[in-house]
């Protein structure tokens, strides 16, 4: 028997104070030209526009995202130019395909645009036939943009409404991206979908939301960024992991420059690598290109889902300390960007006797101390020019991207949560939270939300106890844990 959640699910959702992270997701869709772009622009106002590259090296494709507000209504909204050529053309380019499979897991609600004006096109029906098949899924409004100009006396506007239907997702919403007619009318149709999903999500039933389950996500192909210093033997390392000498090895520092990607297959399982270039400390006439790496970088720390970083063994014998400053913000931003992190130790074969144990015994300990958020950080020490540790570091790599992409059942949080509850000594017994109940909401990292009665909040020392437990308990090492709090009654 597990505990209800008694009034939450018929308390209104007021969606500015829900987490973004938590926000749906509502994907634009339509043929080229219907106004996508002009939709998306209105509903983030313009603002918050977060563009960036699809991971394709032939074909530029960018899907910008942000915030969209209708009224009270906020959720994610991603524009997805460039999936709709897809759609028309029927032909599915392969890596297209792995981001049109992301992008589609990530959405919800997709808003279908058609021309108002141009009446039910070909092109339309295509992309209506993709959209059922890659995203069976999600829920669909057909949205006819345009429609400014069409009066329903005439008839016109009814007749488009007719054609539309032949979608087969509804009742089409007219509306004019440009003018801003008809939103009123979309809120109302997207507000109960909206709420319904914000509802399920917040409620013991998350576990069912439209959102892919472990087994869909961890098809989708594995992120690596491998990231570090000048010459701490990252591409060395690329190499040693490919097992083939793709990438240039040389002496100087910042021979690779560019971000080098490479796909390959260990244990069945697609990775999809990232190699960046040294990122800071260059020479200083080299300033623009150094500025540039570090810019790559953050992108690429934001596309991966586990972030491989590099130290040199020698270096850190040599000054006495695992991590330079550089190497400790490029560790504390993957975490804060709620990416999986794996240290490597490179170079161990230049170390010799007690200086080999005593970096061995170090590193782990340091590495806690300077990166307090995230517990268990695997550390692994390789020799990547004698082509040592590749097996412990694909090992480790997979490990953490199982337990960042890891979903555990609300039934198993909750028999956890009344142990852990009677473990914790509560200073004052009569002040002690209670925490009703206990959900993941989301994986790739672990999201949790604790439902505590309405007097009651968590301290931030609770929260810590939870988390600290949370990841002792279920031997989530390595990955950020996000833990919110939500008010029953
Ligand atoms: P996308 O290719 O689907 O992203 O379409 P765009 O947003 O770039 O719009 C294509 C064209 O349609 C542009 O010239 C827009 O100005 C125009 N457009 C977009 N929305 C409306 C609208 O509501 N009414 C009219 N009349 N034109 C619009
Ligand atoms: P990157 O700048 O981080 O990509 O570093 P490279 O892979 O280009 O390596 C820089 C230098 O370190 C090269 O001379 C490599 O041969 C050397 N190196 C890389 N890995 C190792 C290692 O495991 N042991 C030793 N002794 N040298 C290494």
């Amino acid at each position: 028997h597990e505990p209800k959640v008694e009034s939450s699910s018929k308390a209104p959702i007021e969606f500015s104070k829900v987490d973004a992270d938590l926000l749906p997701t509502v994907i634009i869709i339509g043929r080229p030209n219907v106004g996508k772009s002009a939709l998306y622009n209105r509903l983030i106002r313009r603002r918050e526009a977060l563009v960036y590259n699809t991971p394709n090296d032939h074909v530029t494709r960018d899907i910008r995202e942000g915030i969209g507000k209708l009224s009270d209504l906020r959720f994610r909204v991603l524009d997805s130019a460039g999936l709709e050529a897809e759609a028309c053309s029927g032909s599915v380019l392969q890596r297209t395909a792995e981001m049109t499979g992301r992008v589609l897991a990530r959405s919800q609600f997709a808003l279908f645009l058609i021309d108002a004006r141009d009446g039910l096109q070909p092109m339309d029906l295509d992309v209506g036939k993709w959209l059922r098949k890659h995203a069976p899924g999600i829920k669909t409004i057909v949205v006819m943009n345009k429609a400014e100009s069409l009066h329903d006396g005439a008839g016109s506007l009814a007749r488009a409404a007719g054609e539309a239907y032949l979608l087969g997702f509804g009742d089409p919403v007219p509306i004019s991206a440009e003018t801003g007619l008809g939103m009123v009318e979309l809120y109302e149709v997207m507000r109960p979908l909206l709420e319904d999903y914000m509802q399920r999500v917040l409620s013991d039933e998350g576990d069912q939301d439209n959102s892919p389950t472990e087994d869909e996500e961890s098809k989708l192909p594995l992120q690596l960024a491998i990231v570090g210093r000048p010459n701490v033997g990252k591409s060395t390392l690329l190499n040693a992991l490919l097992q083939e000498d793709r990438v240039l090895v040389g002496p100087e520092a910042g021979l690779t420059r560019d971000s080098v990607r490479a796909q390959f297959e260990y244990q069945g399982r697609t990775i999809y690598m990232v190699d960046t270039a040294g990122w800071l400390h260059r020479t200083k006439h080299d300033r623009g290109a150094a500025s540039l790496s570090i810019m790559q970088t953050r992108k690429n720390l934001m596309r991966a889902h586990i972030v491989a970083l590099v130290l040199d063994a020698e270096e850190i014998a040599k000054d006495r300390r695992s991590m330079k400053h550089d190497e400790v913000v490029i560790a504390r931003r993957a975490v804060e960007e709620g990416r999986g992190l794996v240290v490597i130790v490179n170079k161990m074969d230049l170390l010799k006797g007690k200086l080999y144990e005593r970096v061995i015994k170090a590193v782990p300990e340091e590495i806690q101390t300077v990166i307090p958020q995230v517990t268990g950080i695997p550390v692994v020490f390789v020799s990547a020019l004698e082509g040592k540790g590749r097996t412990a570091v694909m090992r480790q790599v997979i490990d953490t991207y199982e337990t960042w992409c890891l979903r555990l059942s609300t039934a198993r949080l909750n028999r956890w949560l009344r142990k852990v509850m009677s473990r914790h000594s509560w200073k004052d017994q009569a002040a002690q939270p209670k925490v009703k109940y206990f959900t993941q909401v989301k994986a790739r990292p672990p999201t949790f939300v604790a439902f505590v009665s309405s007097k009651a909040k968590l301290s931030d020392t609770d929260l810590r106890f939870l988390t600290r437990s949370l990841k002792e308990d279920f031997n989530l090492g390595g990955i950020p844990i996000r833990i919110m709090q939500r008010s029953v009654a």
